[in-house]
């Protein structure tokens, strides 16, 4: 422009002026205000043009013109069928997707529909157009076409980056279940057949060298499957899968779990599940599970004495059958301090100071738990006070099955008051609000000397003691009443029932209960007490060694049949070991095929299928089996995958367990159990050895 003469910018400024006439000339002969429009935006970038009803160009501005390169064709006057013939056959510009065929007709067909969709044009100089029309008031067209081959670039690029990512992170969380399978495989053979190792004979040092094994595989599988979880949550990639199931069952199967840890410490583990809370939520039983192994797990390694509690309340949330539910885990140990709190549910976060070295950790398993129960809607949280022990909790708002369970009373004809006795005042608080439900007036004592007091002063109907105490144990404090001819009945509680075998131990309890108590457990022991029939079923699930002691009746020989489908031969090695003990008659399948073979020829009472197999997968061999099937067969699912989200994408194969390896033998003989007809022969022949079964098992 600066190279310009005055001259030829007065010459450019007339036309231009020449140009704005001419259009207001047409607006007054056309009488479009439209057109006004047009001339208003003579300068915008964006072009603008005007129809009228017989599709005659009234005006448009430079930037129309510049979308067809500025053709001398495109002027005022020019009919809308000729301007699709010119730009047709000059190949200067066609709607997206339309570069080799014809898209005359539809265009004009476009101009005659009601709503005129966008479209998007594409010039042959390489740039793009999104094409926006309107009806006028008086028939004609109003046409806005604007330049998007920026933000369309732009756009184009996000997208391309876009599914490059996501297929990246498909790779990514393809290769860690892979991984996932590929290391828990042979971690089965490491972890089964190390525990085998540690039940045979050994010396003392070749037993520290297969604990040591054990343990250091287990902790690497720990290890993998946060490191993994972990990838998956970053990556978005964690789905949940909501069930029905019952919450008290699985805490208490989780203290189970870390029972014996705690034992080891002399750290209490309790359980004060709410009296009026239901039992049956629908959640992601298996990721609940997760979150409160690992806050539970923690409170147990940072605690040297005192207890463990975890406390589960709930709220009715207001017209909906869902509960905000509370769990919280407290410990009375080392706690955290305070300037480590605020950032210790960050990823990798430990508290670095001695006290806190502990074994095996990643520092990611509260990063876990935070993102699990966040993706569940809830939150997390923690109180600490160094020293004095932390309270880990977490709330999240469910579903729950049915109304609260009403707890029924005790038929308190001969049972009106009991005394509990107990070292621990928290424990004291729970039985007492436990029995006080069930219609029961409940004296306490933290001694057996101070129970012996009581018991001289009041009228007391049942007695039920905890085990471990210190001066006189609970064991003692029942022979000395025994001693002094006491028939009152005795409830002993205690973390390790292995008391049990001692005979002197069955003379004097009449029944003895597994810690931390379940309710169920504690109503069906009160109701045998009675003389009802105990609930055996609910009971024998927290109690292996009822577990053990049910089956050791029935009223057949036939060994229950068991069919396992496992195409690795370390792996049925493992389980053959395994079950070695067990009054069985097992056979193996190395493929899918051969299972649905054998499950006709065997008719097994029960079958564990491996998922991943050669020929036919146990899906299909799960599938296959329920078409064939009379009457339902007890199917077990064996995955090594991290966690059932893998395992069970195919839900059609309707397994009704899932066991994850490495399998544990005591949850494999757990499983056995609950699903031994009542025609097979007991699983245990002796009943001492039904004991040591049991043991071990848990
Ligand atoms: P990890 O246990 O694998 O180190 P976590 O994320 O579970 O990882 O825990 C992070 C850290 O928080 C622990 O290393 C420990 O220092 C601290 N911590 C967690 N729970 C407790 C607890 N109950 N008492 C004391 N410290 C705890």
């Amino acid at each position: 422009m600066s190279g310009q003469s005055a001259i030829e910018r007065e010459r450019a400024a007339r036309k231009a002026a020449e140009a704005k006439l001419a259009v207001l000339e047409q607006s007054q002969k056309y009488k479009d205000p439209a057109v006004g429009l047009v001339v208003a935006l003579a300068d915008s970038a964006d072009g603008v043009a005007i129809w009228d009803a017989s599709q005659t160009l009234l005006a448009c501005n430079e930037a129309y013109k510049g979308v067809f390169g500025h053709h001398p064709f495109v002027e005022p006057g020019i009919k809308y069928a000729d301007l699709m013939d010119l730009t047709y056959q000059e190949r200067m510009i066609w709607p997206e997707g339309f570069r080799d065929g014809d898209w005359r007709v539809s265009l004009k067909d476009r101009r005659t529909s009601k709503t005129m969709p966008r479209i998007i044009l594409e010039s042959h100089d390489g740039r793009w157009f999104r094409l926006q029309n309107r009806h006028t008031a008086t028939g004609g067209t109003l046409s806005m076409v604007v330049d998007i081959t920026k933000s369309l670039a732009e756009h184009r690029e996000t997208q391309r980056q876009m599914i490059e990512a996501e297929a990246a992170s498909r790779a990514k969380s393809a290769f860690l279940a892979n991984m996932s399978h590929e290391i828990r495989t042979p971690m089965n053979g490491v972890v089964g057949m190390a525990d085998l190792l540690c039940e045979t004979t050994l010396d003392d040092e070749q037993t520290l060298y297969a604990k040591t094994i054990r343990n250091s595989a287990e902790a690497l599988l720990v290890i993998i499957n946060d490191v993994l979880d972990y990838s998956k949550l970053e990556a978005e990639k964690l789905v949940l899968h909501p069930e029905t199931f019952d919450l008290e069952h699985l805490i208490h199967e989780v203290v189970m779990l870390l029972q014996p840890t705690a034992q080891d410490k002399g750290v209490d583990l309790l359980v004060d599940y709410d009296l009026f809370l239901p039992t049956h939520f629908t959640a992601d039983p298996g990721r609940l599970r997760q979150i409160i192994t690992n806050l539970l797990g923690n409170a147990v390694k940072f605690t040297d004495d005192g207890h463990v509690l975890v406390r589960v309340t709930g709220l009715p949330v207001s017209d909906s059958t869902e509960m905000r539910l509370h769990i919280a885990i407290e410990d009375t140990g080392i706690g955290i301090p305070p300037d480590r709190v605020g950032a210790i549910f960050g990823q990798y976060n430990q508290v670095d100071d001695v006290t806190h070295q502990r074994g095996n950790s990643t520092g990611l398993g509260l990063t876990i738990s935070k993102e699990l129960v966040e993706l569940m809607g809830g939150e997390i949280w923690v109180d600490s006070e160094q020293g004095e022990g932390s309270v880990f909790g977490f709330h999240i708002t469910v579903p729950h099955e049915a109304a609260p369970t009403r707890l029924r009373q005790i038929d308190t004809a001969d049972l009106r008051s009991v005394l509990v006795v107990d070292d621990l005042d928290v424990n004291l608080t729970i039985l007492k609000k436990q029995l006080q439900n069930f219609g029961l007036s409940v004296h306490c004592a933290l001694s057996a000397k101070a129970a012996e007091e009581l018991l001289a002063q009041t009228e007391v109907d049942l007695i039920i003691t905890d085990h471990l105490m210190p001066e006189t144990n609970g064991l003692e404090f029942a022979q000395s009443l025994r001693a002094k001819k006491d028939k009152r009945p005795i409830i002993l509680l205690s973390s390790n029932p292995l008391v049990l075998r001692s005979s002197d131990a069955s003379k004097v309890f009449d029944v003895v209960l597994q810690k931390p108590l379940a309710r169920h457990a504690l109503l069906s022991s009160l109701d045998q007490i009675q003389g009802r029939r105990p609930d055996h079923k609910a009971h024998a699930k927290t109690l292996n060694l009822t577990v053990a002691q049910q089956d050791t009746q029935s009223s057949s020989d036939r060994p229950m049949r068991i069919l396992t489908a496992e195409d690795n031969a370390t792996n049925r090695l493992v389980f053959e070991k395994m079950t070695k003990d067990l009054n069985v008659d097992l056979v193996f399948a190395h493929d899918g095929n051969e299972a649905v073979d054998l499950f006709r020829s065997h008719k097994p009472d029960l079958i564990f299928m491996d998922i991943s197999m050669p020929e036919k997968d146990g899906y299909t061999a799960c599938r296959e089996i329920r078409d064939l099937e009379t009457r339902p067969t007890p199917i077990c699912a064996l995955t090594a995958h991290i966690d059932i989200e893998a395992a069970s994408v195919d839900h059609s194969a309707r397994f009704d367990r899932t066991l994850t390896k490495p399998l544990k033998k005591g949850q494999l003989l757990e499983m056995i159990s609950e699903f031994r007809p009542k025609t097979a022969a007991p699983l245990f022949s002796l009943p001492q050895s039904a004991l040591h079964q049991a043991d071990k098992a848990g």
